[in-house]
């Protein structure tokens, strides 16, 4: 079992913190000079107010995973054909799976492109940049020690009648190795965010930095 680099005995907080979910997709535009893929990278800032996106390769191949921020799924098609007007080789997969990760992988290996690093889930360890959940580690001084991110999936199956029973099972099920944390007193306390924080009450946390 991997460790967190985290010292347990630092934390004093823990944040659960639920993200935005929405519509998913992966574009992929083949660019053919630096000045093309600026430009591209200005569009997709341009479309931020309707969706997320993060870059996933870049060189000639440039590719976005893109998170929808509200309910309507045409900007996906008006984004691919304002694309395709702009360059020549244009796909949208309406998804975020292992099926075009791979395909991204492949095309950028056949022209030199680099695939950019995509945050991991940490429990499956799968490529997720629009990650359903996030943990935040806190110390007593408000200072974030170290962040946890979990897929929709691992999200879904950490699901429990409790928000406590919730970080626990999504703690227990981390690659990293939490146990010292498991077994501490967690006291909920209210934020002004919608947060879900707990703070440590027993002092029975013990280093397990590496
Ligand atoms: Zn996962």
């Amino acid at each position: 079992m991997a460790r967190s680099r985290v010292c347990t005995t630092l934390i004093s907080q823990i944040c659960v913190e639920p993200q935005p979910t929405g519509l998913r997709a992966v574009y992929l535009v083949e660019t053919q000079s630096e000045q093309q893929a600026k430009e591209l990278s200005r569009h997709f800032g341009d479309f931020a107010s309707a969706l997320k996106s993060y870059q996933l390769s870049k060189g000639k191949l440039v590719s976005y995973a893109v998170q929808l921020r509200g309910q309507d799924s045409s900007i996906l098609d008006e984004i691919e054909s304002f694309l395709k007007q702009n360059f020549e080789f244009v796909i949208l997969h309406r998804a975020f799976d292992a099926l075009i990760y791979d395909i991204v992988r492949e095309l950028c290996k056949d022209s030199g492109s680099t695939l950019a690093p995509v945050p991991k889930c940490d429990i499956c360890g799968k490529p997720e940049p629009f990650p359903e959940t996030t943990i935040r580690f806190l110390d007593k001084e408000n200072v974030s020690l170290d962040t946890r991110l979990y897929c929709a999936t691992c999200t879904a199956e950490s699901a429990r009648r409790s928000n406590k029973e919730f970080l626990r099972a999504l703690l227990q099920a981390d690659r990293s190795d939490f146990r010292t944390l498991q077994g501490a007193d967690l006291v909920r306390y209210r934020t002004s965010k919608k947060h879900i924080a707990f703070r440590i009450k027993s002092a029975s946390a013990q280093c397990a930095a590496s």
